[in-house]
């Protein structure tokens, strides 16, 4: 899959040029709103290009976008899904963690910006990051899904990203300058010119659909339903219920049709078990719309971060950010989670978020190239914000260099995190 952008087809290219050339006029009017469209959308290809193209909105997707695009690259997010956020807003796990390890803030950005703006918006509270002698959990920010999907979609506009949902990409194909990325939605084809990738799509799809190595086990951690009978569900204030899917697999929309076939059907028998309140029925007051993922794909990076590596708190020569979650692997048995070492804070390097032998390409977020105990902790929402934002600074680098993100001079991928209020190891 090494076609140049170059040799598209010469019926692609009259097409290509006659929707360009109708949208000319259309686009000189949109100024400079991101969600312009460059060509017409009519029977033809949609024809975008970006110095970064991040797939996937979601924890780190949407963080690596905004950071991109305010470093001052043209930025584009495409989402299969109809709202930013997902495990944390379309899974309904809207409880980030950890910011904090040991008293002290170790992941700050983007991520806790729009954090703490959404706790503020919703007239929340933060947790007191200083108590120590509490389980870890009760350092995780509880937030009000809604908002932080609406404020995510803000400062994605506002940084001048295009948002694309309901597309996911077909096809990946090496060009000249970067790629060549074609999706499809509901009545959507696009091709998407851009020098850069970010994978974020929680399980490596796009790394894997180019060909690009991934790490699996036989038997994953499974995935959970989040649901609410009884009262009214207050979000921001409350954490919902959840029933274990076993096997959930964000692989592929048979294994996700899968795993909510078989989420819903378990809330279904709870709800009918639930005891009746004043004659009346239990009801079911939420339910969120897909089963939220744990475990599937791994990309293989540069790096792997192994579990000796993440709990000695190892500092990578190219570390871009800290991670911090206590070991916590779910099994059909419950969850152990098992705490770091006093005063360890892993950190995460740039090579594990480079798959590897690859160019122009990243990922972020729970695909990080780790083992399987290492995920269990790297793959927590603050670590997956952090590691978004290093890759949107890096691609942004490395699109403005017209380079590749392992050839970015890290003194530069510092700077522009720390200029943008990330907390970069060792800086
Ligand atoms: C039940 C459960 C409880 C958890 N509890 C906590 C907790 O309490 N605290 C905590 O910090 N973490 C928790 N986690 C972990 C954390 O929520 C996730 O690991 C993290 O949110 C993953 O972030 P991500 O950006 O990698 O993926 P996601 O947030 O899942 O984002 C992936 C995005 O990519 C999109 N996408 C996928 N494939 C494509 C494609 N081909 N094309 C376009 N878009 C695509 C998806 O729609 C989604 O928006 C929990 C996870 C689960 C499942």
């Amino acid at each position: 899959m090494t076609t140049s952008r170059n040799a598209i087809t010469r019926r692609d290219s009259f097409r290509l040029a006659g929707a360009a050339a109708a949208a000319a006029a259309t686009a000189r009017a949109a100024d400079a709103n991101p969600q312009a469209q460059p060509t017409a959308p009519a029977a033809g290809e949609l024809n975008d290009d970006a110095d970064v193209l991040v797939v996937g909105g979601g924890t780190a997707g949407t963080i690596a976008a905004i950071q991109a695009a305010r470093a001052g690259a043209k930025t584009m997010l495409v989402e299969r899904g109809s709202q930013l956020g997902g495990t944390m807003t379309v899974g309904g796990v809207a409880f980030p963690g950890l910011f904090h390890a040991w008293g002290k803030q170790i992941i700050a950005g983007i991520g806790w910006e729009l954090v703490t703006e959404t706790v503020a918006t919703d007239g929340g509270q933060l947790p007191d990051f200083q108590a120590q002698k509490v389980p870890h959990w009760k350092h995780q920010v509880q937030i009000n899904p809604y908002v932080y999907a609406l404020l995510a979609e803000e400062k994605c506009l506002q940084a001048g990203v295009k948002i694309a949902y309901y597309e996911f990409p077909l096809s990946a194909e090496k060009s000249a300058d970067g790629w060549s990325v074609r999706c499809v939605g509901p009545g959507t084809r696009r091709r998407i010119a851009c020098r850069q990738i970010i994978d974020c799509t929680g399980g490596g799809d796009l790394a894997g659909m180019i060909g690009l190595e991934r790490l699996r086990e036989d038997e994953t951690q499974p995935g959970s339903i989040l649901y609410k009978v009884g009262d009214p569900y207050q979000p921001g204030r409350e954490q919902l219920q959840a029933l274990y899917v076993h096997g959930a697999d964000s692989s592929n929309s048979v294994t996700r049709t899968q795993a909510n076939l078989t989420g819903r059907q378990a809330v279904l028998k709870r709800l009918r078990e639930a005891p009746a309140k004043g004659g009346k029925p239990a009801r079911l007051i939420h339910l969120q719309s897909e089963t939220a993922f744990r475990e599937s794909y791994r990309v293989l990076g540069e790096t792997v971060i192994t579990h000796a590596d993440y709990t000695a708190g190892r500092v990578y020569d190219d570390a871009v950010c800290y991670a911090f979650y206590p070991i916590d692997l779910h099994t059909r048995t419950g969850v152990k989670p098992k705490p770091l070492a006093k005063g360890v804070v892993p950190t995460v390097p740039l090579r594990a978020l480079a798959p590897k032998t690859s160019r122009n390409i990243l990922v972020a977020g729970r695909c990080v190239s780790s083992d399987r105990l290492a995920n269990s902790a790297l793959r927590v929402q603050a670590s997956c914000m952090a590691m978004g934002q290093a890759a949107g600074a890096t691609a942004a680098l490395a699109a403005k260099g017209k380079t590749t993100p392992l050839d970015v001079p890290l003194a530069d991928i510092h700077r522009t995190l720390r200029e943008h209020k990330a907390i970069v190891p060792g800086a």
